[in-house]
């Protein structure tokens, strides 16, 4: 596993929150992509070297929408960067942990996939990423 990719942050009002990130960071996303098939809407600031994922739900039964209904806004997950997703989840089901996705999928930020159970991670929910190489 490499370095964190992003952090992520469940919000109900996108634009709300980009326009308080932006004062926050003191400047504003650099993109915004909805991914349909997850239900969400997501923006990304570039903040140094680290980036932070803002997630909005676009429908009701989202996993972003659930997670609000459930704990409030705040930080929704940790995603680090991997050079060989299926290798890692490979790797990562031997050593114990829920794996969601056994297969990866895409997500946003031009990336493949795949989450940790949160149980068997103390309450983490951890994002693993792999860059898609064209
Ligand atoms: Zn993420």
């Amino acid at each position: 596993m490499n370095k964190i990719e992003h952090i992520g942050i469940a919000v109900k009002n996108l634009e709300d929150s980009n326009n308080l990130f932006a004062k926050l960071f003191g400047k504003s996303h650099y993109k915004i992509e909805a991914v349909a098939t997850e239900g969400v809407k997501t923006s990304f600031f570039q903040v140094g070297e680290n980036k932070i994922e803002l997630l909005e739900a676009t429908t009701n039964d989202s996993a972003i929408a659930k997670f609000i209904a459930k704990n409030g806004e705040g930080i929704h997950h940790i995603a680090f960067a991997v050079d060989d997703i299926l290798a890692e989840i490979e790797r990562l089901k031997k050593e114990g942990f829920k794996v969601l996705h056994e297969t990866p999928k895409k997500g946003a930020d031009n990336k493949l996939v795949a989450f940790l159970h949160p149980k068997s991670s103390n309450g983490v929910l951890i994002e693993l990423c792999q860059e898609i190489k064209e």
